[in-house]
């Protein structure tokens, strides 16, 4: 890991001495404060009312039991976590996630990246983030209901529309969000839209709203190009995982003339040269809750997978990151960079390990951050919230293009910050910088609370 500037190192070693064992929250502060050298510098204010430091503390930590009766009769028991981790900006906003390596580092590490992302979207959100290390994969749906009916007979005295609003992550989708939205809505005897985003589409969920941070990602991708004069017409892409983030970025890039050669799951990864047939992958990954080996299977000569190696060992133009944390290392982004790979853009949180952007800024290959290349989930999320506060619904189009103009201006906005500190062309730091000081500002004005 690179060197902090030297007014940051005791804030970083306190919030290593304060949340032992969290290696992910770890890395992901690590990752802020190397980008505030230059914010400290100028802005002594932050530093004499200890922003950085109270910044790293999240306002509030919840842990609970969640037992449930799986369907041969027998007890079950997860746990639940929220971190509630900032409000400057407004009520807590961030997702669930279900999968067994959920503890509370990794709820941490996203919460705290979340603050910043929020605040780049320009939405009056607040960040915090949630989950259990319950997992929804081999679980009948009576199953998955019976767990997301315990999860929210706890969580639901800890959120509101005012207070905090959770949404969809990995293992968390439509049918979990709808199970947790309805016994909300029992226990309170309010149908409190606004609770709860992700919703469907028919009972208070907004259009785009499902493919808003795959789309997200790949409009900032756009921009990027942009400024280069190019565009997606023939390029090759890889994306990971065949989740949410990347199902949605691979039908953009593909109605962008992209070429998307491969994706993954957590079983191994599919190439397909012509081009992934993306109607496939829905039917196996959405329809059927199936596995990539299946797509391969149905798809006979033309894609064969692998499951041993690396993805991003397949040469391509534009890598797309869109699994989990820390899926691309310093050696992957060396192999990258060798087969001639100029943009990397993570739709995942936190998918590149520090080494990995290390070689990508050495190579001057365009990096976007997560919290800035798919911040498009959130701020959709911010725009169902609207529509259920003033009880109104958007078309598909007008949606969409509030979501490519926010994506715009993500990206102007983390360019002319990296200009402004002199680091310029950074948008990993841009983005720290610019989502930073504008929480910190907030901070500074609400007083010491
Ligand atoms: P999904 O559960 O829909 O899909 C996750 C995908 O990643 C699956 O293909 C899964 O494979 C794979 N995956 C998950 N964990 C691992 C692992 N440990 N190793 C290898 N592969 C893994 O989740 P999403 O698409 O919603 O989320 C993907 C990423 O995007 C996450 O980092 C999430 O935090 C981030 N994100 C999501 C947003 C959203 O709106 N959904 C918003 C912003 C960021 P398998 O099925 O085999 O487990």
């Amino acid at each position: 890991m690179s060197v902090l500037d030297e007014k940051l190192i005791p804030v970083y070693e306190e919030v290593l001495r304060r949340n032992p064992g969290e290696q992910e929250f770890h890395q992901a502060v690590h990752e802020v404060l190397d980008s505030l050298g230059p914010v400290v510098g100028k802005h002594p204010e932050y530093a004499d009312a200890e922003v950085i430091r109270r910044i790293c503390e999240p306002e509030r930590q919840i842990i609970f039991r969640v037992p449930w009766v799986d369907d041969q009769g027998r007890v079950q028991i997860n746990r639940g976590f929220r971190v509630e981790f900032n409000s400057s900006l407004g009520p807590y906003k961030g997702g669930l996630r279900f999968h067994p390596s959920v503890y509370l580092g990794i709820v941490k590490f996203l919460g705290f990246e979340q603050i910043f992302k929020n605040a780049l979207t320009g939405m009056p959100i607040g960040g915090g983030k949630g989950g259990s290390d319950f997992d929804p994969k081999g679980h009948s749906d009576r199953e998955v209901m019976r767990f997301c009916q315990s999860f929210m007979t706890e969580l639901y005295r800890h959120i509101g529309e005012y207070t905090d609003v959770p949404a969809g992550d990995i293992g968390v989708g439509g049918r979990e969000i709808g199970y947790l939205f309805g016994q909300y809505k029992r226990i309170t005897n309010r149908y409190e839209s606004g609770v709860l985003t992700g919703k469907g589409f028919t009972w208070g969920g907004s259009q785009v709203r499902t493919e808003a941070t795959g789309y997200g990602t790949v409009f900032f991708v756009r921009e990027i190009l942009a400024t280069r004069g190019e565009d997606f017409a023939d390029r090759s892409v890889v994306v990971s995982g065949s989740g949410n983030v990347a199902i949605y970025a691979i039908q953009k890039v593909q109605q962008f003339g992209g070429r998307v050669i491969a994706c993954s799951d957590s079983g191994g990864y599919v190439v397909d040269e012509n081009g992934i047939d993306l109607e496939l992958l829905r039917e196996v990954k959405e329809v059927r809750r199936g596995r990539l080996t299946e797509y391969a299977d149905l798809r006979g000569d033309k894609a064969r997978h692998i499951n041993d190696g690396s993805i991003w060992s397949v040469p391509c133009d534009i890598a797309l990151p869109c699994a989990t944390q820390n899926e691309l290392n310093g050696r992957d982004a060396d192999t990258l960079i060798k087969n001639g790979c100029s943009v990397v853009a993570e739709g995942a949180n936190m998918p590149c390990t520090p080494e990995a952007v290390k070689a990508f800024s050495a190579a001057k290959v365009a990096f976007a951050p997560g919290k800035a290349a798919n911040a498009g989930g959130v701020a959709t999320s911010a725009l169902e919230m609207q529509q259920n506060a003033s009880r109104d619904s958007w078309s598909f189009e007008h949606t969409q293009e509030r979501l490519a103009d926010i994506m715009r201006n993500i990206h102007d906005r983390c360019l002319t910050t990296a200009e402004e500190y002199g680091v310029p062309g950074n948008y990993a730091a841009g983005a720290n910088i610019s989502g930073f000081t504008q929480v910190a500002d907030a901070m500074l004005a609400l007083g010491v609370i």
